[in-house]
Protein backbone atom coordinates (compact mmCIF):
# COMPACT_ATOMS: atom_id res chain seq x y z
CA UNK A 1 0.00 0.00 0.00
CA UNK A 2 3.03 2.80 0.87
CA UNK A 3 4.77 2.24 -2.05
CA UNK A 4 1.87 2.26 -4.08
CA UNK A 5 0.45 5.75 -2.92
CA UNK A 6 3.86 7.12 -2.87
CA UNK A 7 4.40 5.82 -6.83
CA UNK A 8 0.66 7.57 -7.43
CA UNK A 9 1.63 10.95 -6.48
CA UNK A 10 5.31 11.24 -6.62
CA UNK A 11 6.16 13.95 -9.22
CA UNK A 12 7.98 11.94 -11.66
CA UNK A 13 11.64 10.31 -10.66
CA UNK A 14 13.74 11.25 -8.47
CA UNK A 15 16.85 12.67 -10.34
CA UNK A 16 20.25 11.20 -8.32
CA UNK A 17 21.61 15.07 -8.66
CA UNK A 18 17.84 16.16 -6.50
CA UNK A 19 18.34 13.93 -3.74
CA UNK A 20 22.14 15.32 -2.62
CA UNK A 21 22.80 18.08 -0.89
CA UNK A 22 19.96 20.73 -1.25
CA UNK A 23 22.19 23.89 -0.75
CA UNK A 24 24.05 22.78 -4.21
CA UNK A 25 20.70 21.87 -5.98
CA UNK A 26 20.11 25.36 -5.32
CA UNK A 27 22.65 27.21 -6.03
CA UNK A 28 22.91 27.47 -9.70
CA UNK A 29 24.83 30.73 -10.76
CA UNK A 30 28.44 30.98 -12.00
CA UNK A 31 30.00 34.15 -13.44
CA UNK A 32 28.75 35.46 -16.95
CA UNK A 33 25.88 33.52 -17.22
CA UNK A 34 23.40 35.79 -18.61
CA UNK A 35 19.25 35.40 -19.86
CA UNK A 36 19.56 37.67 -22.22
CA UNK A 37 21.85 39.13 -25.27
CA UNK A 38 21.39 42.42 -26.33
CA UNK A 39 22.27 43.38 -30.20
CA UNK A 40 25.05 46.30 -30.63
CA UNK A 41 24.45 49.50 -29.61
CA UNK A 42 22.85 51.80 -32.35
CA UNK A 43 22.21 54.87 -30.44
CA UNK A 44 24.76 57.62 -28.73
CA UNK A 45 26.08 56.19 -25.92
CA UNK A 46 24.84 57.75 -22.58
CA UNK A 47 27.15 58.41 -19.56
CA UNK A 48 25.26 56.73 -16.85
CA UNK A 49 27.59 57.71 -14.23
CA UNK A 50 27.08 61.13 -14.62
CA UNK A 51 23.48 60.85 -15.52
CA UNK A 52 22.81 58.91 -12.54
CA UNK A 53 25.12 60.85 -9.91
CA UNK A 54 24.37 60.08 -6.25
CA UNK A 55 22.38 57.10 -7.81
CA UNK A 56 24.80 55.46 -9.59
CA UNK A 57 26.05 51.99 -8.20
CA UNK A 58 29.51 51.71 -7.45
CA UNK A 59 29.48 47.79 -7.35
CA UNK A 60 27.94 45.63 -9.86
CA UNK A 61 24.60 44.44 -7.70
CA UNK A 62 24.95 40.86 -6.24
CA UNK A 63 22.50 38.80 -8.25
CA UNK A 64 22.61 35.39 -9.55
CA UNK A 65 23.88 34.93 -12.93
CA UNK A 66 22.24 31.77 -14.93
CA UNK A 67 21.33 31.37 -18.20
CA UNK A 68 17.65 31.33 -19.61
CA UNK A 69 16.83 27.80 -19.31
CA UNK A 70 18.46 27.08 -15.88
CA UNK A 71 16.00 29.92 -14.35
CA UNK A 72 13.07 28.15 -15.90
CA UNK A 73 13.75 24.68 -14.90
CA UNK A 74 14.93 25.97 -11.47
CA UNK A 75 11.43 27.71 -10.55
CA UNK A 76 9.43 24.76 -12.72
CA UNK A 77 11.40 21.97 -10.49
CA UNK A 78 10.99 24.37 -7.36
CA UNK A 79 6.97 24.33 -8.23
CA UNK A 80 6.62 20.35 -8.24
CA UNK A 81 8.70 19.93 -5.16
CA UNK A 82 5.07 22.03 -3.32
CA UNK A 83 1.74 19.68 -2.76
CA UNK A 84 -0.83 21.21 -3.51
CA UNK A 85 -4.80 20.84 -4.07
CA UNK A 86 -4.56 20.88 -7.47
CA UNK A 87 -1.96 17.65 -6.67
CA UNK A 88 -4.37 15.60 -4.23
CA UNK A 89 -6.28 15.93 -0.91
CA UNK A 90 -5.46 18.66 1.68
CA UNK A 91 -6.84 17.88 4.78
CA UNK A 92 -6.03 20.80 7.16
CA UNK A 93 -8.61 21.19 9.37
CA UNK A 94 -10.13 24.71 10.26
CA UNK A 95 -8.62 25.69 7.03
CA UNK A 96 -11.36 24.13 4.46
CA UNK A 97 -8.73 23.64 1.79
CA UNK A 98 -11.65 22.65 -1.04
CA UNK A 99 -10.73 22.54 -4.47
CA UNK A 100 -11.13 26.24 -6.42
CA UNK A 101 -13.01 25.95 -9.74
CA UNK A 102 -10.88 26.96 -12.35
CA UNK A 103 -14.24 28.73 -13.71
CA UNK A 104 -13.64 31.34 -11.38
CA UNK A 105 -10.52 31.96 -12.87
CA UNK A 106 -12.03 32.58 -16.17
CA UNK A 107 -14.45 34.93 -14.73
CA UNK A 108 -11.99 36.72 -12.53
CA UNK A 109 -9.69 37.23 -16.02
CA UNK A 110 -12.53 38.86 -18.02
CA UNK A 111 -11.13 42.61 -19.09
CA UNK A 112 -13.64 44.80 -18.13
CA UNK A 113 -13.55 43.39 -14.38
CA UNK A 114 -9.86 42.07 -13.92
CA UNK A 115 -8.63 46.05 -15.35
CA UNK A 116 -11.09 47.83 -13.61
CA UNK A 117 -8.92 50.95 -11.76
CA UNK A 118 -10.04 51.42 -8.24
CA UNK A 119 -9.73 55.07 -9.33
CA UNK A 120 -12.30 54.87 -12.00
CA UNK A 121 -14.99 57.40 -11.85
CA UNK A 122 -18.45 55.32 -10.51
CA UNK A 123 -20.45 56.03 -13.98
CA UNK A 124 -17.73 54.13 -15.37
CA UNK A 125 -17.44 51.26 -12.92
CA UNK A 126 -21.09 50.16 -12.70
CA UNK A 127 -20.10 46.78 -13.92
CA UNK A 128 -17.47 45.66 -10.91
CA UNK A 129 -20.13 47.84 -8.47
CA UNK A 130 -22.85 45.48 -9.27
CA UNK A 131 -20.43 42.65 -8.98
CA UNK A 132 -19.72 43.43 -5.22
CA UNK A 133 -23.73 44.28 -4.28
CA UNK A 134 -24.55 41.31 -6.06
CA UNK A 135 -21.99 39.24 -3.73
CA UNK A 136 -22.96 41.40 -0.67
CA UNK A 137 -26.50 40.40 -1.46
CA UNK A 138 -25.48 36.69 -1.41
CA UNK A 139 -23.88 36.75 1.75
CA UNK A 140 -26.55 38.59 3.78
CA UNK A 141 -29.10 36.17 2.44
CA UNK A 142 -26.65 33.20 3.55
CA UNK A 143 -25.74 34.41 6.59
CA UNK A 144 -29.20 35.55 7.67
CA UNK A 145 -27.48 39.16 8.83
CA UNK A 146 -28.69 42.73 7.27
CA UNK A 147 -25.55 44.48 6.28
CA UNK A 148 -21.91 43.80 5.30
CA UNK A 149 -18.41 44.93 4.70
CA UNK A 150 -16.22 42.99 1.85
CA UNK A 151 -13.61 45.34 3.25
CA UNK A 152 -11.34 43.38 5.73
CA UNK A 153 -8.34 40.89 3.94
CA UNK A 154 -8.65 37.63 5.96
CA UNK A 155 -10.57 36.35 8.58
CA UNK A 156 -8.15 38.15 11.44
CA UNK A 157 -8.89 41.21 9.59
CA UNK A 158 -12.40 40.68 9.24
CA UNK A 159 -12.71 39.75 13.32
CA UNK A 160 -10.98 43.33 14.14
CA UNK A 161 -13.40 44.80 11.99
CA UNK A 162 -16.31 43.12 13.77
CA UNK A 163 -14.99 43.92 16.91
CA UNK A 164 -14.29 47.67 16.34
CA UNK A 165 -18.02 47.64 15.65
CA UNK A 166 -18.92 46.26 18.26
CA UNK A 167 -16.75 48.47 20.65
CA UNK A 168 -18.61 51.72 18.79
CA UNK A 169 -21.50 50.88 19.37
CA UNK A 170 -21.19 50.05 22.93
CA UNK A 171 -19.19 54.08 22.80
CA UNK A 172 -22.07 54.91 21.49
CA UNK A 173 -24.13 53.37 24.67
CA UNK A 174 -22.14 55.55 26.44
CA UNK A 175 -19.21 52.10 27.92
CA UNK A 176 -17.26 50.78 25.11
CA UNK A 177 -17.17 48.23 28.25
CA UNK A 178 -14.02 45.74 29.00
CA UNK A 179 -13.89 42.26 28.28
CA UNK A 180 -14.45 39.77 25.55
CA UNK A 181 -15.26 36.26 26.51
CA UNK A 182 -13.43 33.68 24.25
CA UNK A 183 -13.74 29.46 24.70
CA UNK A 184 -10.54 27.79 25.19
CA UNK A 185 -11.44 25.93 21.77
CA UNK A 186 -10.94 29.40 19.91
CA UNK A 187 -8.84 29.71 17.26
CA UNK A 188 -5.86 32.03 18.21
CA UNK A 189 -7.07 35.16 16.47
CA UNK A 190 -9.47 35.48 18.68
CA UNK A 191 -7.84 36.38 21.66
CA UNK A 192 -5.83 38.15 19.45
CA UNK A 193 -8.49 40.51 18.12
CA UNK A 194 -9.75 41.36 21.37
CA UNK A 195 -6.63 42.49 22.93
CA UNK A 196 -5.74 44.85 19.60
CA UNK A 197 -8.98 46.81 20.10
CA UNK A 198 -8.27 46.86 23.56
CA UNK A 199 -10.57 44.70 25.54
CA UNK A 200 -9.20 42.12 28.55
CA UNK A 201 -9.73 38.21 27.43
CA UNK A 202 -11.58 35.89 29.18
CA UNK A 203 -11.56 32.36 29.32
CA UNK A 204 -14.81 30.16 29.05
CA UNK A 205 -14.38 26.76 29.55
CA UNK A 206 -15.94 24.07 26.72
CA UNK A 207 -18.02 21.29 28.82
CA UNK A 208 -18.13 17.80 27.66
CA UNK A 209 -19.35 17.63 24.66
CA UNK A 210 -17.53 20.71 23.45
CA UNK A 211 -19.69 22.87 23.73
CA UNK A 212 -20.20 26.60 25.94
CA UNK A 213 -20.77 26.08 29.47
CA UNK A 214 -24.62 27.26 29.87
CA UNK A 215 -23.56 27.91 34.09
CA UNK A 216 -20.10 29.00 33.20
CA UNK A 217 -21.53 31.58 30.61
CA UNK A 218 -24.10 32.87 33.06
CA UNK A 219 -21.46 33.56 36.00
CA UNK A 220 -19.02 35.27 33.53
CA UNK A 221 -21.15 37.37 31.78
CA UNK A 222 -21.85 40.83 33.24
CA UNK A 223 -21.99 44.78 32.73
CA UNK A 224 -18.51 44.90 31.28
CA UNK A 225 -18.40 42.10 29.09
CA UNK A 226 -18.19 43.67 25.25
CA UNK A 227 -18.83 40.42 23.41
CA UNK A 228 -18.35 36.29 23.29
CA UNK A 229 -16.49 35.32 20.66
CA UNK A 230 -17.57 31.92 19.10
CA UNK A 231 -16.56 29.88 16.57
CA UNK A 232 -20.04 27.68 15.01
CA UNK A 233 -19.08 24.93 14.67
CA UNK A 234 -16.67 25.21 17.27
CA UNK A 235 -13.37 24.30 16.14
CA UNK A 236 -13.62 20.19 17.29
CA UNK A 237 -16.35 20.95 14.88
CA UNK A 238 -19.45 20.46 16.49
CA UNK A 239 -22.39 22.42 15.94
CA UNK A 240 -23.12 24.90 19.17
CA UNK A 241 -26.86 23.56 19.80
CA UNK A 242 -27.30 25.63 23.02
CA UNK A 243 -26.88 28.59 20.48
CA UNK A 244 -30.01 30.22 20.95
CA UNK A 245 -29.97 30.27 25.17
CA UNK A 246 -26.14 31.57 24.55
CA UNK A 247 -27.53 34.87 22.52
CA UNK A 248 -29.82 35.16 25.04
CA UNK A 249 -27.57 35.27 28.02
CA UNK A 250 -25.23 37.72 26.92
CA UNK A 251 -28.16 39.73 25.51
CA UNK A 252 -29.51 40.55 28.54
CA UNK A 253 -26.98 41.82 29.98
CA UNK A 254 -26.32 44.10 26.75
CA UNK A 255 -23.21 42.17 25.48
CA UNK A 256 -23.24 41.06 21.82
CA UNK A 257 -22.80 37.44 19.96
CA UNK A 258 -19.85 37.60 17.93
CA UNK A 259 -19.59 34.46 15.47
CA UNK A 260 -16.14 33.03 13.78
CA UNK A 261 -17.45 32.20 10.50
CA UNK A 262 -14.73 30.70 9.28
CA UNK A 263 -16.61 27.19 9.75
CA UNK A 264 -19.65 28.48 7.34
CA UNK A 265 -18.93 25.39 5.31
CA UNK A 266 -20.67 23.26 7.78
CA UNK A 267 -24.06 25.71 7.68
CA UNK A 268 -24.24 27.54 4.12
CA UNK A 269 -27.94 26.43 2.77
CA UNK A 270 -28.70 24.80 6.13
CA UNK A 271 -28.74 27.53 9.12
CA UNK A 272 -28.02 31.40 8.91
CA UNK A 273 -26.43 32.84 12.05
CA UNK A 274 -28.60 35.62 11.84
CA UNK A 275 -31.55 33.57 12.66
CA UNK A 276 -30.04 31.91 15.62
CA UNK A 277 -28.90 35.29 17.66
CA UNK A 278 -25.83 36.37 16.28
CA UNK A 279 -25.23 40.14 15.78
CA UNK A 280 -21.64 40.35 13.82
CA UNK A 281 -19.54 37.81 12.07
CA UNK A 282 -17.00 37.05 9.48
CA UNK A 283 -16.97 34.89 6.38
CA UNK A 284 -13.87 33.28 4.81
CA UNK A 285 -14.50 33.99 0.93
CA UNK A 286 -10.89 31.96 0.77
CA UNK A 287 -12.39 28.97 2.86
CA UNK A 288 -15.59 28.78 1.98
CA UNK A 289 -16.57 30.41 -1.09
CA UNK A 290 -13.68 29.02 -2.74
CA UNK A 291 -10.74 31.64 -3.73
CA UNK A 292 -7.07 30.27 -3.83
CA UNK A 293 -5.19 30.67 -0.18
CA UNK A 294 -2.45 29.03 1.62
CA UNK A 295 0.34 30.77 -0.35
CA UNK A 296 -1.95 30.93 -2.96
CA UNK A 297 -3.95 34.03 -3.02
CA UNK A 298 -5.21 37.28 -1.19
CA UNK A 299 -7.75 36.62 1.53
CA UNK A 300 -10.85 37.99 2.17
CA UNK A 301 -13.02 38.34 5.18
CA UNK A 302 -16.27 40.13 4.75
CA UNK A 303 -18.16 41.07 8.07
CA UNK A 304 -21.98 40.89 8.25
CA UNK A 305 -23.95 42.28 11.30
CA UNK A 306 -27.47 43.30 12.17
CA UNK A 307 -29.16 46.66 11.25
CA UNK A 308 -28.13 48.32 14.80
CA UNK A 309 -24.36 48.11 14.07
CA UNK A 310 -24.80 49.50 9.92
CA UNK A 311 -23.92 53.08 11.00
CA UNK A 312 -20.60 52.12 12.05
CA UNK A 313 -19.25 49.48 8.87
CA UNK A 314 -16.17 50.91 7.46
CA UNK A 315 -16.29 53.78 4.68
CA UNK A 316 -17.34 53.83 1.87
CA UNK A 317 -20.54 52.03 2.27
CA UNK A 318 -22.21 50.76 -1.30
CA UNK A 319 -25.75 52.20 -1.86
CA UNK A 320 -28.03 52.02 -5.38
CA UNK A 321 -29.59 55.18 -6.37
CA UNK A 322 -33.58 54.98 -7.58
CA UNK A 323 -32.21 55.03 -11.15
CA UNK A 324 -30.52 51.47 -10.14
CA UNK A 325 -26.70 52.79 -10.35
CA UNK A 326 -24.60 52.34 -7.73
CA UNK A 327 -22.59 54.55 -5.28
CA UNK A 328 -19.70 54.69 -2.82
CA UNK A 329 -21.28 56.77 0.56
CA UNK A 330 -18.41 58.00 2.15
CA UNK A 331 -20.31 60.48 4.78
CA UNK A 332 -20.81 58.35 7.72
CA UNK A 333 -19.98 60.50 10.37
CA UNK A 334 -20.29 56.94 13.01
CA UNK A 335 -18.16 55.18 11.34
CA UNK A 336 -15.32 52.84 12.25
CA UNK A 337 -13.05 54.10 9.10
CA UNK A 338 -11.75 52.65 6.57
CA UNK A 339 -9.84 48.90 7.40
CA UNK A 340 -8.42 48.67 4.08
CA UNK A 341 -7.25 50.44 0.51
CA UNK A 342 -10.01 51.01 -1.61
CA UNK A 343 -12.90 48.43 -1.20
CA UNK A 344 -11.69 44.78 -0.30
CA UNK A 345 -9.75 42.34 -2.78
CA UNK A 346 -12.32 42.57 -5.49
CA UNK A 347 -10.56 39.87 -7.29
CA UNK A 348 -12.35 37.50 -4.47
CA UNK A 349 -15.13 39.08 -4.75
CA UNK A 350 -15.60 37.84 -8.81
CA UNK A 351 -14.53 34.48 -7.59
CA UNK A 352 -16.52 33.91 -5.20
CA UNK A 353 -19.48 35.43 -6.83
CA UNK A 354 -18.80 33.01 -9.34
CA UNK A 355 -18.84 30.28 -7.08
CA UNK A 356 -22.25 31.23 -5.41
CA UNK A 357 -24.13 31.69 -9.10
CA UNK A 358 -22.54 28.85 -10.37
CA UNK A 359 -23.91 26.07 -7.52
CA UNK A 360 -26.95 27.89 -7.02
CA UNK A 361 -28.62 27.60 -3.77
CA UNK A 362 -29.34 23.82 -4.11
CA UNK A 363 -25.70 23.44 -5.30
CA UNK A 364 -24.05 25.35 -2.11
CA UNK A 365 -26.70 22.94 0.41
CA UNK A 366 -25.81 19.90 -1.43
CA UNK A 367 -22.10 20.65 -1.01
CA UNK A 368 -22.44 21.20 2.75
CA UNK A 369 -24.26 18.20 2.98
CA UNK A 370 -21.05 16.38 1.43
CA UNK A 371 -18.54 18.44 3.61
CA UNK A 372 -20.45 16.66 6.52
CA UNK A 373 -20.57 13.47 5.31
CA UNK A 374 -17.58 13.40 3.93
CA UNK A 375 -16.17 14.39 7.35
CA UNK A 376 -18.19 11.66 8.96
CA UNK A 377 -17.27 9.07 6.57
CA UNK A 378 -13.61 9.65 7.69
CA UNK A 379 -14.59 9.70 11.37
CA UNK A 380 -16.47 6.18 11.24
CA UNK A 381 -13.87 4.68 9.03
CA UNK A 382 -10.73 5.90 11.61
CA UNK A 383 -12.24 5.45 15.31
CA UNK A 384 -11.40 2.16 15.96
CA UNK A 385 -7.80 3.13 15.31
CA UNK A 386 -7.72 6.29 16.77
CA UNK A 387 -9.03 7.97 19.76
CA UNK A 388 -12.53 10.10 19.35
CA UNK A 389 -12.17 12.72 22.39
CA UNK A 390 -15.81 14.41 21.66
CA UNK A 391 -18.16 11.58 20.96
CA UNK A 392 -20.48 14.61 19.55
CA UNK A 393 -21.73 14.17 16.26
CA UNK A 394 -18.91 15.92 13.72
CA UNK A 395 -20.13 18.88 11.30
CA UNK A 396 -17.38 19.25 8.55
CA UNK A 397 -14.46 18.20 10.34
CA UNK A 398 -13.38 15.35 12.91
CA UNK A 399 -10.64 16.01 15.91
CA UNK A 400 -8.83 12.45 16.44
CA UNK A 401 -6.24 12.64 19.31
CA UNK A 402 -3.06 10.58 19.13
CA UNK A 403 -3.00 8.98 22.75
CA UNK A 404 -3.44 5.67 21.97
CA UNK A 405 -0.18 6.14 20.16
CA UNK A 406 1.45 8.13 21.82
CA UNK A 407 1.71 5.56 24.03
CA UNK A 408 4.05 3.90 21.90
CA UNK A 409 6.46 7.13 21.83
CA UNK A 410 4.43 8.74 18.62
CA UNK A 411 3.17 12.17 18.18
CA UNK A 412 0.03 13.65 16.06
CA UNK A 413 3.37 15.43 14.46
CA UNK A 414 4.95 12.21 13.19
CA UNK A 415 1.92 10.70 12.11
CA UNK A 416 1.02 14.09 9.73
CA UNK A 417 4.52 13.76 8.71
CA UNK A 418 4.49 10.14 7.47
CA UNK A 419 0.88 11.25 5.70
CA UNK A 420 3.23 12.85 3.74
CA UNK A 421 4.80 9.53 2.40
CA UNK A 422 1.45 8.28 1.63
CA UNK A 423 1.48 11.33 -0.50
CA UNK A 424 -0.92 13.43 1.21
CA UNK A 425 -0.75 17.05 2.98
CA UNK A 426 -0.81 16.56 6.84
CA UNK A 427 -4.28 17.55 8.83
CA UNK A 428 -3.79 20.15 11.11
CA UNK A 429 -1.69 19.22 14.19
CA UNK A 430 -1.77 19.92 17.89
CA UNK A 431 -4.92 22.07 17.40
CA UNK A 432 -7.57 22.97 19.37
CA UNK A 433 -5.01 23.15 22.16
CA UNK A 434 -8.06 21.29 24.12
CA UNK A 435 -7.44 17.98 22.96
CA UNK A 436 -3.84 17.07 23.63
CA UNK A 437 -2.20 15.83 20.58
CA UNK A 438 -5.11 16.50 18.18
CA UNK A 439 -5.56 15.36 14.57
CA UNK A 440 -7.89 17.96 12.76
CA UNK A 441 -9.39 16.56 9.71
CA UNK A 442 -11.45 18.32 7.23
CA UNK A 443 -11.96 16.38 4.07
CA UNK A 444 -14.04 19.04 2.69
CA UNK A 445 -16.79 18.41 0.17
CA UNK A 446 -14.31 18.41 -2.77
CA UNK A 447 -12.75 14.82 -2.46
CA UNK A 448 -14.09 12.12 -3.53
CA UNK A 449 -15.10 8.39 -2.41
CA UNK A 450 -11.89 7.18 -4.04
CA UNK A 451 -9.66 9.81 -2.58
CA UNK A 452 -10.94 9.64 0.99
CA UNK A 453 -10.27 5.61 0.67
CA UNK A 454 -6.66 6.18 0.07
CA UNK A 455 -6.31 8.73 2.64
CA UNK A 456 -8.66 6.07 5.44
CA UNK A 457 -6.20 3.16 4.02
CA UNK A 458 -3.03 5.78 4.31
CA UNK A 459 -4.25 6.73 8.15
CA UNK A 460 -4.71 2.97 9.07
CA UNK A 461 -1.73 2.00 7.82
CA UNK A 462 0.43 4.48 9.99
CA UNK A 463 -1.74 3.20 12.62
CA UNK A 464 0.09 -0.45 12.02
CA UNK A 465 3.10 0.97 11.58
CA UNK A 466 3.01 2.51 14.71
CA UNK A 467 2.42 -1.15 16.36
CA UNK A 468 5.07 -2.75 14.18
CA UNK A 469 7.68 -0.27 13.31
CA UNK A 470 7.74 2.66 15.09
CA UNK A 471 10.67 3.68 14.23
CA UNK A 472 9.37 4.28 10.48
CA UNK A 473 7.13 6.64 11.44
CA UNK A 474 9.18 8.91 14.18
CA UNK A 475 11.82 9.31 11.09
CA UNK A 476 9.53 10.13 8.97
CA UNK A 477 8.79 11.58 6.16
CA UNK A 478 11.26 9.54 3.70
CA UNK A 479 10.20 10.31 0.27
CA UNK A 480 10.45 14.27 0.50
CA UNK A 481 13.45 16.32 -0.80
CA UNK A 482 14.08 17.06 2.66
CA UNK A 483 13.59 15.20 6.03
CA UNK A 484 12.96 16.37 9.05
CA UNK A 485 13.83 20.20 9.91
CA UNK A 486 14.31 21.72 12.43
CA UNK A 487 11.58 23.59 12.99
CA UNK A 488 12.32 25.99 15.90
CA UNK A 489 15.63 27.37 13.83
CA UNK A 490 13.21 27.99 11.26
CA UNK A 491 10.62 29.41 12.92
CA UNK A 492 13.34 31.96 15.11
CA UNK A 493 15.99 32.53 12.20
CA UNK A 494 13.71 31.90 9.02
CA UNK A 495 16.24 32.50 5.97
CA UNK A 496 13.99 34.06 3.75
CA UNK A 497 15.90 36.03 1.02
CA UNK A 498 18.51 34.58 -1.29
CA UNK A 499 21.85 35.54 -0.83
CA UNK A 500 25.17 36.22 -3.02
C1 LIG B 1 -8.83 30.43 9.37
C2 LIG B 1 -9.47 30.83 10.63
C3 LIG B 1 -9.37 32.16 11.10
C4 LIG B 1 -8.48 33.21 10.50
O1 LIG B 1 -8.65 33.44 9.13
P1 LIG B 1 -7.44 34.06 8.28
O2 LIG B 1 -8.03 34.36 6.96
O3 LIG B 1 -6.37 33.02 8.25
O4 LIG B 1 -6.97 35.30 8.99
C5 LIG B 1 -10.08 32.48 12.24
N1 LIG B 1 -10.82 31.57 12.90
C6 LIG B 1 -10.92 30.28 12.48
C7 LIG B 1 -11.78 29.31 13.26
C8 LIG B 1 -10.25 29.87 11.33
O5 LIG B 1 -10.34 28.60 10.92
Amino acid sequence: MATETIERKTLGKVRPHQTQNEGLVFEKSSPGKKAYKLPPLDVPAVDVASALGAAHRQEPAALPELSEIEIIRHFTRLSTWNYAIDLGMYPLGSCTMKYNPRVNEFVARIEGLAEAHPYRPEAQAQGILEVIDLLQKCLIEITGMDTITLQPAAGAHGEFTGILLARAWHESQGNPRKKILIPDSAHGTNPATAAICGYQVENLKSNAEGGIDLEALERQVDEETAALMLTNPSTIGVFESQIHRIADILHAKGALLYMDGANMNALVGKARPGDFGVDVMHLNLHKTFSTPHGGGGPGSGPVACKKFLEPFLPTPVLYTKEDGTKHWDYNRPQSVGRVRAFYGNTGMFIRALAYILANGPDGLRQTTEDAVLNANYVRKKLEDLYELPYKTPSMHEVVFSDKRQAAKGIKTGDIAKRLIDYGFHPYTVSFPLIVPGALMIEPTESESREELDLFIDAMRSIAKEVEESPELVKSAPHSTRVSRLDEVTAARKPVLRWRA
